[in-house]
């Protein structure tokens, strides 16, 4: 894919690490034939489980037994399960049209793992990351156990102002000032801006990264999210030509977030390091999730399931419509806000002597309505008047209703 220098972009926490002497004949298991006395596994005989049964709402009936039970079960590869490798190669071709490499790609506990992962691979302390301003915290609290420095760039309703960005970059230089090691990006469905990045700015974002020389954190969980007719805008990843961009997949809000799958594909120079942090973290992901992640990918196809993520949609697109209706009915005109294409979020921007923080603290036990202040979401203690809804778990009647309760928060704050 690239020829992008990455060891040496490494922090030094991650640099000459070996792989696991143990983890690195593990292929050599699945020769034929092979006695081994290599792997300290428990022997399948004392597992508990004789089979489990699944039942899919769709209508599929899937049974995990012998081998594929005892391989579910058992320790497995920390880049990938060898069952689920290929479907989510197929899957990851067939939505996003690009066709990884088996040694670009490594199953993680939910992309929160990835974010992690980035960071404590990338980033030295003084390292700065850009974000979006609002960005989503999960991101902030991951990057700053390596680091606090963050350059900020605003949302507008197509995503990162690219164009602030390429400003603050230029005056960095010629500031003679360290330039971010990585840009970080939620390019659907913002979290919490409800926003997407659009395609020009898509395009932007990848010629400042190679201008600038920066890697890209292509966070991505709400692609499939969608909640109009539009098909998903090309990826960060499939326009890179560089092997500059890490991208993270999830199956948390397309299919079961307690699962803890999802995962991360670039250049086989990055992943390799994502297996080596597994090595010593976690081993891998648990075989049963991506087992049962695996079984259903071969009983639906990834046509199938995007079929029925589609379908789901249908839910979150009923509810992002009444939350939009409601919104103008009951809220005051000076409140703006942005209708989602994607995603479970809207952000609302209220008039700017509000203090978000203040209201849920002072109202929301008493008026019964709760959302998530915009502070949360600033890696620079701003956005203090913004308030982040979300429309996934209400139903419509609790919309209208809640929506009411905000609009008089806002009047009493
Ligand atoms: N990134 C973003 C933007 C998110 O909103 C979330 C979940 N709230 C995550 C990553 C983490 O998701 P998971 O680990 O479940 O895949």
């Amino acid at each position: 894919m690239s020829d992008l220098q990455i060891e040496s972009r490494l922090a030094k926490r991650a640099q000459g690490r070996q792989p696991s002497p143990i983890r690195a004949i593990f292929p050599l298991l699945s020769i034929p034939g092979m006695i081994s006395f290599g792997g300290g596994y428990p022997n399948p005989r004392t597992f508990p489980f004789a089979k489990m049964s699944l039942a899919f709402h769709g209508g599929e009936q899937i049974e995990l037994m012998d081998n594929a039970l005892n391989r579910a079960l058992q320790y497995g590869p920390s880049g990938s399960d060898p069952v689920l490798l290929p479907q989510l190669i197929l899957w990851h071709q067939s939505k996003d049209d690009i066709t990884l490499a088996r040694d670009s790609i490594v199953i993680l506990n939910g992309s929160q793992e990835g974010l992690f992962i980035a960071a404590f691979l990338f980033l030295e302390a003084g390292d700065s990351v850009v974000v979006s301003e609002p960005t989503y915290p999960g991101a902030l609290s991951a990057f700053t156990a390596f680091t606090d420095k963050f350059v900020s760039i605003p949302l507008d309703e197509h995503g990162m102002n690219t164009a602030l960005l390429e400003a603050e970059l230029r005056k960095l230089r010629e500031n003679g000032q360290a330039l971010p090691k990585m840009i970080y990006t939620i390019p659907s469905g913002h979290n919490p801006g409800g926003v997407a990045l659009s395609p020009e700015r898509r395009v932007h974002l990848l010629e400042l990264a190679r201008e600038y020389d920066m890697l890209v954190l292509e966070d991505d969980p709400y692609q499939l999210v969608r909640l109009d007719d539009e098909p998903p805008p090309k990826t960060l990843q499939s326009m890179d030509e560089e092997g500059r961009v890490i991208r993270l997949d999830s199956f948390s809000k397309i299919f079961a977030p307690g699962l803890r799958v999802g995962y991360a594909s670039g250049s086989p120079e990055i992943i390799k390091h994502f297996v080596l942090f597994k090595q010593c973290s976690n081993l891998h992901t648990s075989s049963l999730t991506q087992n049962v992640l695996a079984a259903y990918l071969d009983e639906a196809t990834p046509e199938g399931f995007q079929a029925q993520i589609m379908e789901k949609c249908r839910l979150y697109r009923a509810n992002r419509d009444a939350m939009v209706a409601a919104a103008r009915e009951y809220l005051p005109a000076e409140v703006r806000f942005n209708i989602p294409g994607e995603g479970l979020f809207i952000w609302f921007e209220l008039p700017e002597t509000c203090d978000a923080a203040a209201m849920v603290e002072k109202y929301s036990r008493d008026m019964k309505v709760l959302m998530v202040p915009g502070s949360a979401f600033s890696a620079q203690g701003g956005c203090r008047s913004c308030m982040r809804a979300s429309f996934s778990m209400v139903g419509e009647e609790e919309i209208q209703e809640g929506m009411k309760r905000f609009g008089e928060m806002i009047s009493r704050a």
